[in-house]
């Protein structure tokens, strides 16, 4: 066993090449590259990096008697507290607040004209995580990052060009555009979120197009520049876009420069660490959690992932360590309206040739969404063909994210849409959504056989 003494910050970036590192079990020549001293065991675990992966796997170890080493080269909390989910949530909020003003109408109020002030809002840290697409011209001009617009914008700028149609792109867009800034999302693909189905996409395009944003669709900037203090965005085979800044919001990169991972003979790839279903990497003691190997970069897969991980590194035996079980994984986009989904799309049920059954649900079929003006959007259910089994679920709504949970629930727990529909719902709820889906379910169990039974009872009740 060895003891770490100092320098092991500034060693970190050089030497280490993974999140979570077993000293009794590092390799020879790595630990002979760290500041070590033979001697009694002091930490059971280093962590590197104090993002959610980190700070869950860095306490969960401590919580149950570990002892750790948590090295962060910035700030704690990493993305998601300090320039990801909390500043982008924090600023939907209040731009939803100001849709909110705008359409003061609708519940019966006066209308007012809400002023946002772009100087006390923004709070973050630096870092450098969002990935740069190789456009011509792009290190000669000054763009914005999630990393910098909460923090450096100081200034409503009359326009922006957002270049990315994914997550970060369409909320931070719609954000800025409802804060009054003429916004035009750039997307390189054939839709918007292209994670998800065609449907749902088209509906959000539409839903912005309203609101006034611009959506470029199958844009491939070739060429930036700027031009009279202007950001000007060139393509190949369409018309340049004018504005005076730009948001670059074009996937994520991991965080892999300065670990060295080759030292550690750590694999890895451009999606970042590889691992296993243990989510040990192609060194079994050095473990990986978070964005850093996650597919699905969230903060509740970095959770879920570093609670596996601290599991994993407690148990002796491989045989008794728990694996990723990514069957059930949730996510939620946070337009207005939000964008949830768990399991299937139509779009992936079709490419992996499932077959199934595809329950629709609008909005307004739900009175407390229309007593609310709520309205806008619809739940997708998939079920495999002829069963109840709930392969997926895509709910567009106001507040998607939470109602998705009651699917997220069912999938988990192998609950069928058809115990959904027995299921008594509150009225009036917006969760009598999924209810309504069960209920269109039961209907499809009505054969041609069933019917004429009903039939034939209600025409003998009636004699
Ligand atoms: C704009 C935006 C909005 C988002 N919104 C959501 C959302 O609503 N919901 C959601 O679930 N997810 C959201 N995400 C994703 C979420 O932020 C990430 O999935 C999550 O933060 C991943 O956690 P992590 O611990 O793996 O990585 P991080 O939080 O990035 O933490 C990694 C830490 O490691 C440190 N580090 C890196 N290299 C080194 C080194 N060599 N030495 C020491 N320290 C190092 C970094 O400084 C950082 O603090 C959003 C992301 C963005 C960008």
């Amino acid at each position: 066993m060895y003891e770490l003494q100092g320098g092991l910050e500034a060693e970190v970036g050089r030497l280490l090449c993974f999140l979570f590192v077993r000293f009794g079990q590092m390799s020879a020549e790595t630990i002979g590259r760290l500041t070590v001293k033979k001697g009694e065991a002091v930490y059971n675990v280093v962590v590197i990096g104090a993002g959610t992966a980190g700070l869950v796997t860095a306490a969960g170890t401590a919580g149950l008697g570990g002892r750790v080493a948590l090295i962060e080269r910035n700030k704690m909390g990493g993305d998601c507290l300090n320039f990801g989910c909390v500043p982008s949530k924090a600023l939907i909020s209040s731009a939803r607040l100001i849709q909110q003003i705008h359409e003061a109408e609708k519940w019966g109020l006066e209308r007012q004209q809400p002023q946002f002030v772009f100087e006390k809002v923004f709070v973050v840290a630096t870092g450098s995580r969002a990935a740069i697409p190789k456009i011509e011209g792009i290190d000669q001009v000054p763009y914005f990052t999630n990393e910098t617009i909460f923090d450096e914008l100081k200034e409503k700028p009359e326009s922006m060009i957002v270049l990315g149609g994914g997550p970060i792109g369409c909320e931070l867009g719609q954000v800025f555009s409802r804060l009054g800034v003429k916004v035009t999302i750039v997307q390189r693909s054939t839709q918007l979120l292209p994670r998800e189905d065609f449907d749902v996409a088209e509906f959000m395009q539409k839903r912005f197009t309203a609101e006034g944003i611009c959506v470029r669709l199958k844009a491939a900037a070739k060429r930036v520049s700027k031009r009279d203090g202007k950001v000007v965005l060139e393509f190949a085979d369409a018309e340049p876009i004018t504005a005076d800044l730009m948001l670059v919001a074009a996937g994520r990169t991991p965080n892999l420069r300065a670990l060295n991972l080759e030292a550690a003979w750590v694999d890895y790839d451009q999606h970042g660490v590889k691992a296993n279903a243990y989510l040990q990497t192609s060194q079994p003691h050095i473990y990986a959690g978070g964005d850093i190997t996650n597919r699905l970069k969230f903060t509740h897969t970095a959770d879920f992932t570093a609670r596996i991980v601290v599991r994993n590194i407690l148990v002796p035996f491989q045989f008794l360590r728990q694996k990723v079980d990514w069957s059930v994984v949730p996510w939620c986009t946070y337009n207005d309206p939000e964008v949830a989904r768990v399991g299937l799309s139509e779009k992936e049920a079709k490419q992996k040739n499932n077959e199934y059954d595809l329950f629709v649900v609008p909005l307004e079929d739900v009175d407390r969404a229309v007593v609310e003006s709520e309205e806008l959007g619809f739940a997708k259910i998939l079920t495999a063909k002829r069963s109840d089994k709930i392969l997926g679920a895509t709910i567009v709504a106001r507040h998607a994210g939470d109602l998705l949970h009651e699917f997220v629930l069912a999938m988990k727990s192998g609950i069928g849409l058809g115990t959904i529909a027995s299921t008594i719902h509150a009225y009036p709820t917006f969760a009598e959504l999924a209810r309504k889906a069960g209920d269109k379910y039961n209907k499809t169990r009505l054969t041609p056989t069933a019917k004429k039974i009903f039939a034939w009872l209600y025409a003998r009740a009636r004699k």
